[in-house]
């Protein structure tokens, strides 16, 4: 690994993850921003820009429009396939190794944290490594719903012939209710939130670190951009989510 140039900022981030007992990381977009993955809510890049994706990528087009649903998702899940986690990821999943971190609370559906090899992971939007059949609940994994899909483009069941959905949360979708109770439990009992790459705006989420402060826990930032929670946090740091982190392990080690 590149070695990184540590700052009075990261090394009190050190400090702090150090001295913390209970700490969690949430996670958004933008850690997987270095890994080539557009955060959608940045206008003109990538597969986001031709179309809305809130439009689209909603539960209601998948029910009555599938083919135009996949045509959007299909490529989406091709482009997502092959990517690789970044030095975030990586620093995130050593955090976890060494006992300072208690795992990833990520709106991240692109899999890369588990990829970088963190263990604990609560993905409260889901994940593109399954899909499910809407009828019998048949699990196919990434690799294996390419060969799903009929003439018009929809993926089919290979068990009963009903819809196949990918396990992410649309758009006009609840939350997975299990995965959202393990993120609120770490975050009242955290006594440090370590925030990466999040604009910390998208509810419910957005909630959590309301939780950890509330429990008398503290806050630590790691994104570009402002957040509604730059005056709680005890820390911010403000460059790229790769470089900072990596840093963190240097002033680690
Ligand atoms: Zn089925």
């Amino acid at each position: 690994m590149e070695r990184q140039v540590t700052t009075p900022q990261v090394e009190r981030l050190a400090e702090l993850l150090g001295r913390s007992r209970r700490a969690v990381a949430l996670t958004g977009a933008g850690v997987s921003v270095p890994s080539g993955i557009p955060d959608f809510r940045t206008p003109e890049t990538g597969l986001w820009a031709k179309v809305d994706p809130m439009e689209v990528a909603h539960i209601g087009v998948f029910e009555r429009e599938p083919e135009r649903f996949w045509s959007y998702y299909r490529p989406r899940f091709q482009a997502l396939g092959d990517k690789e986690p970044n030095r975030a990821h990586e620093a995130l999943a050593e955090l976890e190794r060494r006992g300072l971190i208690e795992g990833v609370i990520t709106q991240n559906v692109d899999r890369l944290h588990r990829a970088a090899g963190s263990e604990n992971v609560i993905e409260v939007h889901g994940s593109i490594e399954t899909s499910s059949c809407t009828a019998c609940g048949t699990s196919f994994g990434l690799e294996e719903v390419d060969d799903l899909f009929d003439e018009g483009g929809v993926a089919i069941c290979a068990a009963c012939g009903d819809a196949v959905k990918p396990d992410v949360v649309l758009f006009g979708e609840m939350l997975p209710a299990a995965a959202l109770e393990r993120a609120t439990e770490l975050a009242a009992a955290a006594d440090l939130m370590l925030c990466v790459g999040s604009s910390l705006a998208v509810h419910p989420v957005a909630g959590l670190p309301q939780l950890t402060l509330d429990g008398g826990g503290r806050l630590a930032i790691v994104t570009k951009g402002e957040t509604p929670y730059d005056a709680d946090a005890v820390l911010k740091l403000g460059g790229e989510v790769d470089e900072e982190l990596g840093a963190l392990v240097e002033a680690l080690s």
